[in-house]
């Protein structure tokens, strides 16, 4: 997600330097077919924030959406068909869904059931299943989207959570921490990954973004249906669909990625340019922590004030900075904060909501450092900006590494955690500070990561035991010490 609350120095009227051409010869193979299945294989575990999403005993290793959208009525028309793996013994399938469907069928390898919906927003079709098999779950709904609340008192926040319809027949998403279940029956926790394929139908002229590949556009009597195949394991938090009148721009990025640029037409026109510098953005991110780690990589703007990594598809407020004399330089950093999610957030994802720091974190330093490398920022000014609020936001939100469940990503696991990494970039140097974060990208690709991996990762790494180091940035009530690169 972007961090709204972050803007501490642009320089208006800077030169856009590209950065060094990745040395990469053909694009990243997604698995083959056969293998989509057993990609999307994960180990689920509760989330201790948000224990009332999501269920451990259930690994959903594929989605396939065939959805309908009628801009007129608001109406949404599901088929969710879900690969669905017991992990324990289970006597029926519970998924996060939003109680106000109405569902119209639902079968369990092909076989009808029952299925009951409760306010607490869960779907439950009985099934017996033993422990490792697996089972497909049909279920077909219909009924207009409601947002949810977000967790937090962000700005941004009142925007909330989930599939929202705008009067115009619009429709969109941002949904960190949860928020999918708003619009398919979904395993909505970060550690249950899986494959995705969505067919979305609209009226002829209306455009259907999601994530992953376009892998078409089929006129047929009902409208057109755009299709959309996620070549790698996804997170539900990082699936995204935005329906409206798209203007669509092909671009190509780094060793021949597709990059597709969506912006609402006639809305979006001034956000075209900073877009349009997505495949150097790509290039710079790719020299520094390695291969995109996707096969396509994409934008989409809605009618948010916010903007969220999406997966393949980054999704970004067209109402972002309107107005503002230095919009485009500030689009631009937005945009590179979501572009390097795909490494840090969407290709290693946290295993549960503790360890959002691991996202926003990562983002954050390294969006500062492309400021630092393109002449906005130094690292003297960043640090001391940093460290000036880092006191305060430990005092208001608390450390990094123990958010609050009811204020969802606030300034403390972006500019705090961004300042551990500083401080580790400090302890070892710059050369061997790249190559660290670029080998935890890399090595943890299309899996979920914690705390206890990324200490024990830079440990290993540098060979140094930076254990209290990481503890007191990540757990200190108070700015650690100079000694541990604070003040
Ligand atoms: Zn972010």
């Amino acid at each position: 997600m972007t961090a709204l609350l972050l803007i501490i120095a642009v320089l208006a009227g800077c030169t856009y330097h590209a950065g060094a051409r990745p040395a990469s010869s053909a694009p990243p193979s997604p698995p083959p077919v056969g293998a989509d299945l057993r990609s999307g294989r994960s180990d689920p575990v509760a989330d201790p924030l948000y224990p009332g999403r999501g269920n451990a005993d259930l690994d959903v290793l594929h989605y396939d959406l065939v959805l309908g959208w009628v801009p007129g009525t608001k109406l949404l028309t599901g088929a969710a068909t879900l690969t669905v793996r017991a992990v324990r013994p289970v006597t029926a399938l519970t998924l996060d869904f939003g109680h106000w469907y109405t569902v119209d069928a639902a079968s369990v390898n092909g076989t009808t059931g029952t299925a009951t919906l409760s306010p607490a927003d869960k779907i439950t079709v009985p099934a017996t299943l033993a422990a490792d098999a697996t089972a497909t779950l049909v279920v077909r709904y219909h009924g207009q989207p409601h947002e949810i609340r977000m967790p937090s008192s962000r700005p941004d926040a009142t925007e909330g959570l989930g599939l929202r319809a705008e009067r115009n027949g619009e429709a969109w998403t941002m949904q960190e921490p949860y928020g999918a279940f708003t619009w398919y029956p979904v395993n909505d926790i970060p550690s249950d990954k899986a494959r995705y394929d969505l067919h979305v139908t609209v009226p002829a002229g209306w455009s259907a973004v999601a994530g992953g590949e376009f892998a078409g556009q089929a006129h047929g009597p009902a409208g057109d249906t755009f299709t959309w195949h996620g070549s790698y394991p996804q997170a539900s938090y990082l699936t995204t669909l935005a329906i409206g009148h798209y203007a669509r721009i092909d671009e190509t990025g780094p060793h021949g990625v597709p990059v597709t640029i969506w912006t609402r037409s006639g809305t979006d026109d001034e956000i075209v340019e900073p877009l349009r510098q997505i495949p150097q953005m790509l290039g710079w991110l790719e020299s520094r922590f390695g291969r995109y780690p996707f096969q396509s990589a994409g934008v989409v703007s809605v009618a948010s004030t916010s903007a969220m990594e999406t997966q393949e598809m980054v999704t970004l407020g067209g109402l972002i900075a309107q107005g503002a004399a230095n919009r485009a330089a500030y689009l631009q950093e937005v945009i590179l904060h979501e572009l390097s999610h795909q490494w840090f957030g969407d290709a290693a994802t946290p295993t549960d909501w503790r360890a959002l720091w691991l996202n926003e974190g990562f983002a954050t330093w390294i969006q500062f450092q492309w400021e630092i490398e393109h002449n906005r920022l130094t690292r003297k000014d960043w640090m001391a900006s940093a460290l000036k609020q880092d006191g305060d936001l430990r005092r208001r939100s608390g450390p990094p590494g123990a958010p609050h469940a009811d204020a969802f990503a606030e300034p403390n696991v972006y500019t705090s955690a961004a300042l551990l990494l500083q401080a580790i970039y400090d302890r070892i140097g710059d050369t061997a500070f790249l190559e660290l974060l670029r080998d935890w990208a890399q090595q943890h690709r299309d899996a979920n990561v914690d705390r206890a991996q990324f200490t024990a990762f830079v440990n290993q790494h540098t060979g140094q035991d930076l254990t209290t180091l990481i503890n007191a940035w990540l757990d200190s009530p108070t700015t650690p010490p100079a000694s541990l690169g604070g003040k």
